[in-house]
């Protein structure tokens, strides 16, 4: 009889983490060598928690624009919460960056034009959540993580990657890969599929890795942030209220810890 272990071939699991600081030692090494400037970075987000270490992490190493590009909240008030967080966040970071000028009391520019090395663009998609129920439909009764995610994972880095090609970004890639319930190698794997599509290159991520998930809850309490209790979508709102009536923990990493129990 056959050893079955030996015979199943094992999937070489990617570490995404490992690859983009391949990828940014090699930017950098290129950049020291070139004209000195930093690669453009087209940065979807979902959310200021998850963009708080992300923009730590890739602000001196990029000149970023955040793109806040969320169809899957489907009430316009949590979407609008959101969305001001993260100006603020932005606005905040750029304030108190060493030799960065200050950006008007309350604006976030959006010229990119004579703004100092590291400053923060932030930028919104349109609110279209007639979207995400196009690509949600028949999958709505599934717990998050499956693929209704997928789907809307793809509707989100598509947009993403076409912005990133039609206004020359060298790169593009999403914040969403930080979340102890995201499926990190299911977005690197959409990630670069959109890549090929619209001829942009995608950064690879696993940004939860190197404690970049714990980095995000210090600075979001460091910022004041508001941390929402659940993903975006109606959905992921009614799990949540099922676990809350059920008694169950509804943060991210616990209810990740109950999950691998
Ligand atoms: S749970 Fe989150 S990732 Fe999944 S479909 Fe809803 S909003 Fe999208």
């Amino acid at each position: 009889m056959q050893n079955k272990e030996c015979c199943t071939p094992q999937k070489n699991r990617i570490n995404y983490q490992k690859e983009l600081e391949k990828l940014l030692a090699s930017l950098e090494a290129e950049r020291i060598s070139g004209n000195g400037k930093k690669k453009r970075l087209l940065l979807h987000a979902c959310c200021a928690p998850c963009s708080s270490y992300v923009l730590e992490y890739l602000r001196e190493k990029f000149e970023i624009t955040v793109l806040y590009y969320n169809p899957n909240i489907t009430e316009r008030e949590e979407y609008e919460k959101r969305s001001a967080e993260l100006k603020r966040l932005a606005r905040q970071m750029n304030q108190e960056s060493a030799g960065a000028g200050q950006p008007e009391k309350g604006s976030v520019l959006t010229e990119p034009a004579a703004l100092p090395s590291g400053f923060i663009l932030v930028e919104e998609g349109e609110w279209e959540p007639q979207r995400f129920f196009e690509v949600s439909k028949g999958l709505e009764n599934l717990p998050e993580g499956g693929e209704r995610c997928f789907r809307c994972y793809e509707l989100r880095l598509r947009e993403t990657a076409r912005i990133a090609a039609e206004r020359g970004f060298d790169y593009f890639t999403t914040t969403l890969t930080i979340s102890p319930l995201k499926n990190a190698e299911k977005l690197n794997e959409i990630g670069a599929l959109m890549a090929e599509e619209y001829g942009v290159a995608f950064l690879p991520s696993d940004f939860k890795k190197k404690n970049g998930y714990k980095r995000s809850v210090e600075l979001s309490e460091k910022y004041g942030l508001y941390r929402q209790d659940y993903c975006g979508c109606i959905f992921s709102r009614a799990e949540r209220d099922r676990r809350k009536a059920d008694g169950q923990p509804t943060d991210a990493v616990t209810v990740l810890r109950k999950a691998e129990l």
